[in-house]
């Protein structure tokens, strides 16, 4: 199905060049062709050797072993050119990729698809819910001490926000685990061939990834951009009876993005930040089941967002958003008063058998007794908290004022049961 591949590529806008599907297609084809050599050598060899110790005269043996050097010589030869292909088909086909489900809208980002509202109507935009000016004038964050521990764009939440960080991550734990996710605390360091593995490719890399340095003949490390690459990793190379599917993680890491380039609204306060909290829903599924779990990751996430108060929409998000790895991508996104605009809180990603794929992560089934059907399984990604941004929107929702002074912030009350009171302030 190469040219349905090509097309995916091009309804994607993937940036790779028009002429990788059907290099992938020639290598293919070498690959072939240089692997039944290489059999039709090996059992020549195999052949020759017979000879050798069967030869009935010296000369027969001697001419025999000639041969057997000979063909020695050209194994060698032609498995290196084996090699070299295999590893240039490996380094593209890697990059292919995911297809997209048939319903996922195409094109750039104004095309996704609204799928729901939730909550309150937004309130008019108004530059003084900046969660800022509101975090400036409660004592909320400090990005001069971010900036200088470890630069711009690093801060230390202070007070009712870093006990926010624990509320929300302990409220839309509470929410996961009943609805049978298994908690997790995961690495913040991975393997940088399983960030590639997961979809994260060289391009993101470049400006997404914070490199670890490591002994030259260490495997790369990197800072984990998300949870979901050390939950697919623990999957690496697991073959899984059907019947233990579907399995749930909910995994709590710190996210690093380098984030180079941002500026503007984007890079404003908490929005676009190095480093950050993050609860992330993970699942390994069989193919049957992905879809439908998709639709119940959604359902764990819209029961989060909507204990939290403020209002949101769920977005079917089309080609050109989906990355590498998604089918298919739901965002959420909140409105954010001060900000002006809606401002994405999650996401959640089918990724079908993009990252099982590469990950060798397997599933089976036993129609009869010692028979095994294999399959790759199917993984999906979903945030259950992104702290900053949904710090941005409880902020920016639930401010309070009196004339045009901030005086203090109502709590959604399905935090206080995670809340820890400091009687030293009275702000909520
Ligand atoms: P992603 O893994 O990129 O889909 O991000 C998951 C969620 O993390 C997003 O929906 C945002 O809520 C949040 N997020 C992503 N990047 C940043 C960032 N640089 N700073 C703060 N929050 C972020």
């Amino acid at each position: 199905n190469a040219e349905a591949k090509s097309q995916n590529i091009i309804k994607r806008n993937s940036k790779l060049p028009d002429d990788t599907i059907p290099r992938i297609v020639a290598l293919h084809h070498q690959f072939a062709t240089l692997t039944t050599e290489v059999n039709a050598k090996r059992s020549l060899q195999s052949t020759i050797s017979d000879r050798v110790r069967d030869a009935k005269t010296d000369d027969a043996r001697t001419a025999a072993r000639a041969e057997a050097t000979l063909l020695k010589g050209e194994l060698k030869g032609l498995q290196a050119k084996l090699d070299a292909v295999h590893e240039d088909l490996l380094n593209l086909a890697i990059l292919v990729p995911n297809d997209a489900h048939p319903d996922v809208p195409v094109g750039p980002e104004e095309n996704a698809v609204t799928l729901s509202t939730h909550g309150p109507p937004p309130t008019p935009a108004d530059r003084a819910r900046d969660h800022m000016a509101i975090a400036g004038a409660l004592d909320l964050v400090d990005g001069e001490a971010g900036a200088m521990a470890a630069g711009s764009s690093f801060y230390f939440l202070r007070n009712e926000a870093a006990l926010l960080e624990l509320a929300l991550v302990s409220y839309a734990l509470s929410i996961a685990t009943k609805h049978g996710f298994t908690f997790v605390t995961t690495p913040d360091v991975v393997y940088a061939n399983n960030a590639v593995r997961c979809g994260f490719h060289h391009r993101d890399a470049a400006t997404q990834t914070y490199h670890i340095e490591t002994k030259p003949d260490s495997p790369k490390l990197v800072l984990a951009g998300t949870a979901e690459i050390p939950l697919a990793a623990m999957f690496g190379r697991q073959v899984i009876p059907k019947k233990d599917l579907p399995k749930l993680f909910v995994g709590l890491g710190h996210a690093f993005r380098a984030e180079a380039g941002a500026k503007g609204a984007e890079a404003h306060g908490l929005y676009r930040v190095h480093q950050f909290t993050k609860l992330e829903l993970f699942a390994v599924t069989t193919p049957e089941q992905s879809e439908s779990m998709f639709e119940r990751m959604k359902g764990v996430q819209l029961e989060i967002f909507s204990g939290l108060g403020f209002p949101f929409r769920v977005l079917d998000m089309p080609t050109e958003q989906l990355g590498a790895p998604a089918y298919r991508k739901y965002d959420v996104e909140a409105w954010m008063p001060g900000r002006g605009a809606w401002g994405e809180i999650s996401s959640a990603s089918n990724c079908t058998d993009y990252q099982a794929r590469r990950f060798h992560i397997k599933c089976y089934s036993t129609p009869k007794p010692g028979e095994h059907l294999y399959s790759f399984a199917h993984t999906l990604n979903g945030t259950a908290a992104a702290v900053p941004r949904l710090i941005i929107a409880l902020l920016e929702n639930g401010a309070r004022f009196e004339g045009e002074t901030v005086v203090g912030l109502d709590l959604p009350e399905v935090l206080r049961p995670y809340w820890v009171h400091n009687p030293a302030r009275d702000i909520i």
